[in-house]
């Protein structure tokens, strides 16, 4: 059977180790998107919370009600709320991140129109990333439209574009420039002054000078941070399991796969292992681009990935239907399997599709 075994005493490690790197004033956000980075929401945000986590965070609404429904009673960030899904997100206690006029105007008559005052909101610029958030001209705007007896303004952020790259990055000098005025405005002008925070995981490691007021993690909560030297200092938490479901003995000359993907060019043994796309191995694992553990050995992915297969060459490892083979773990981590696939440990976490059970390991 597949297995997408969590160990979550390593969260704890985790999650320590980050501790210890923060001022005491700095909070800690954990960051539980996209099911936790695939591993299981509500059982990660639980741990994060009795861990002493000040909040959590979300993509979003859906998730943040998930987490609501399961009795988690932190305070919840929404990062990218939809218009459509801003009622239920008020029946949630949940506290949107307002990033555009538009969004910021339609939550407002919401709450107006349910007589809500002081609800706690958070307001996101863009600095440089383009993804969502208010321009540096708006903040005038924004500066009027927060002191409106509906709002409680908690929290004032951006995100940088390369926080793991290596200083000095011009990019993230510009960002943390235009971030150091946008907080300067926000400060002279408002009489509850909001908290401020800028870094996500590979930025606690790489500026330490500005956490500010909270920092925002996330994949060094599973154990990565974009540079292997601090990815040394957390653990993996996930573990991807399969097991061979039979071997073939195939012949020099003949094909396996789709589109005879790979040809034998001698006598081999092939180990066919139920995964495939379905289940988050996408293509360009495919073609002895990527391999996997089995006894200590790596095996190298041959032919095409499959839907709901993929197959090995095993010729040199001694093995048998039945056996247990690692995609990742620990000593091969998904950040490792991740890049010889061509992508991130972020991906490859994230894709891990639902038909394989998540086994926690308290
Ligand atoms: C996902 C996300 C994070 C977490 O980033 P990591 O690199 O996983 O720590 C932080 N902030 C925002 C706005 C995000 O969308």
């Amino acid at each position: 059977m597949n297995a997408l075994h969590l160990y979550l005493q390593n969260l704890d490690h985790n999650y320590r180790y980050i501790r210890k790197h923060l001022q005491p004033s700095t909070q800690c956000i954990g960051v539980v998107k996209a099911a936790a980075y695939g591993s299981h929401s509500i059982a990660f945000a639980k741990r994060l919370v009795e861990l002493g986590i000040d909040s959590l965070a979300v993509a979003y609404t859906e998730e943040g009600v998930q987490l609501r429904e399961s009795g988690i009673l932190t305070p919840i960030m929404v990062f990218y709320p939809q218009k459509d899904t801003l009622q239920s997100l008020l029946h949630a206690d949940l506290e949107p991140c307002l990033y555009s006029k538009e969004l910021m105007e339609t939550f407002e008559s919401l709450l107006n129109q349910n007589g809500i005052q002081n609800y706690p909101i958070h307001i996101k610029y863009n600095t440089g990333l383009h993804r969502v958030g208010f321009a540096l001209e708006e903040i005038n705007w924004v500066l009027d439209k927060i002191v409106a007896p509906c709002f409680q303004l908690k929290t004032v952020y951006s995100h940088l574009a390369a926080s793991e790259e290596k200083r000095p990055s011009s990019q993230c000098d510009l960002q943390i420039q235009r971030f150091q005025h946008i907080r300067e405005q926000h400060s002279h002008s408002n009489k509850n002054l909001p908290k401020f925070h800028l870094l996500n995981s590979s930025g606690v490691f790489n500026y330490p000078e500005l956490q500010f007021d909270a920092v925002r993690c996330g994949i060094a909560l599973h154990g990565f941070a974009n540079r292997p030297e601090w990815d040394q200092q957390l653990k993996p938490i996930a573990e991807l399991e399969t097991h061979i479901s039979q071997i073939h003995e195939v012949h020099e000359g003949e094909s396996v796969g789709y589109d005879q993907g790979w040809k034998a060019s001698k006598n081999s043994r092939i180990a066919c292992l139920p995964l495939g796309h379905a289940d988050g191995i996408g293509r360009h694992y495919g073609n002895q681009r990527s391999s996997v553990q089995i006894h200590g050995n790596q095996a190298p992915v041959v032919g095409n990935v499959c839907m709901d297969m993929l197959m090995v060459d095993v010729t040199e490892i001694q093995c048998k239907e039945g056996d247990r083979v690692l995609l990742f773990g620990k000593d091969y981590t998904a950040s490792d399997f991740a890049s010889q696939g061509g992508t991130i440990s972020y991906e490859i976490l994230t894709a891990i599709g639902p038909r394989i059970k998540r086994i926690l390991h308290p």
